[in-house]
């Protein structure tokens, strides 16, 4: 099985776009969307929910009020101000370091699992597709792509998929290297504007330090042509092909509305680019 991220160096670039448009044509594959900060892929795949687990991540401290004699050291050592004067514990402001429970003389303080989000095994008319929800606020995303792309791998390897082709989160931070562990190509995909070449030059830089091929697709980018040259001048020069350019094209925004993926939604300019880096990315 041969896995595929779509990444972008920011968030807004199309990049579940071209991720959707992926999915409708690969044949034999599976989906997984490691954006689980922010996932959207759903919105295009309408997954109907198979399987439904908790993300337990991180730990909060909780008090036994019965056996809490009111000492106060643990208010005085909490650095974070979790802990209030009325000795209850401020599960936001908790940054599960423990040491209350350690300080704590009466062994009044137990540590607790949070549960940091969901994550979900669904079909969709694609094929498996597996995604997630982190919790408002929760932090530990890289260890739920991990999860997620796991749980992947063994559905796919189990029904003997092709592929896997992964919408990644943006930015180059911690989610994004968890998302590129174990890819054989990622396709990133920018938009004609400074910063759009500003952050592809950072995830090309992150593929080569992970030593993945890399490629690139400029979206949108009649919209701006004198830029997109720039961003092909700077690809030729970095190595990493250009294997698509997508038109602005209104009926990407239709089907989005409609949420549809580009290639089910109608014949056009931006399907066929689509359709024509597809079979670049199956070469
Ligand atoms: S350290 Fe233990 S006994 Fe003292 S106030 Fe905190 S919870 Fe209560
Ligand atoms: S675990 Fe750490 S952050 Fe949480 S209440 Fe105890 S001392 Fe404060």
């Amino acid at each position: 099985m041969k896995q595929i991220a779509v990444i972008s160096g920011k968030g807004g670039t199309g990049k579940t776009v071209v991720t959707g448009g992926l999915a409708a044509l690969a044949k034999s594959k599976i989906m997984v969307d490691c954006d689980v900060d922010a996932a959207d892929l759903h919105l295009l795949l309408h997954p109907l929910v198979k399987e439904r687990h908790d993300f337990r991540s991180g730990q909060t401290a909780v008090i036994d009020k019965k056996s809490c004699s009111r000492c106060g050291e643990c208010l005085a050592a909490c650095r974070f101000g979790a802990i209030k004067t009325d000795y209850r514990i401020e599960s936001f402001s908790c940054e599960g370091c423990a040491l209350c429970s350690y300080l704590c003389p009466h062994g009044a303080i137990r540590m607790e699992e949070n549960v940091a989000g969901e994550w979900f095994i669904s079909d969709t008319r694609y094929g498996p597709f597996v995604h997630a929800k982190l919790g408002i606020a929760e932090e530990n995303s890289g260890k739920l792509v991990v999860k997620i792309k796991q749980v992947a791998k063994e559905l796919a390897e189990k029904q003997a998929l092709d592929y896997m082709i992964i919408d990644g989160p943006p930015g180059i931070g911690c989610p994004v290297i968890a998302s590129l562990s174990g890819v054989d190509c990622v396709l990133i995909v920018t938009e004609p504007t400074l910063s759009g070449l500003h952050d592809a030059k950072r995830v090309m830089e992150l593929a080569k330090h992970f030593n993945i091929p890399a490629k690139l697709v400029v979206n949108k980018y009649d919209l701006n042509p004198s830029m997109t040259e720039r961003v092909e001048e700077f690809c030729l020069s970095a190595g990493v092909p250009v294997s698509g350019k997508i038109v602005f094209d209104k009926t990407v925004v239709k089907a989005l509305v409609e949420g549809k993926t580009i290639i089910e939604y109608a014949q056009c300019a931006a399907g066929d680019e689509l359709r024509k880096i597809w079979e670049i990315l199956k070469s």
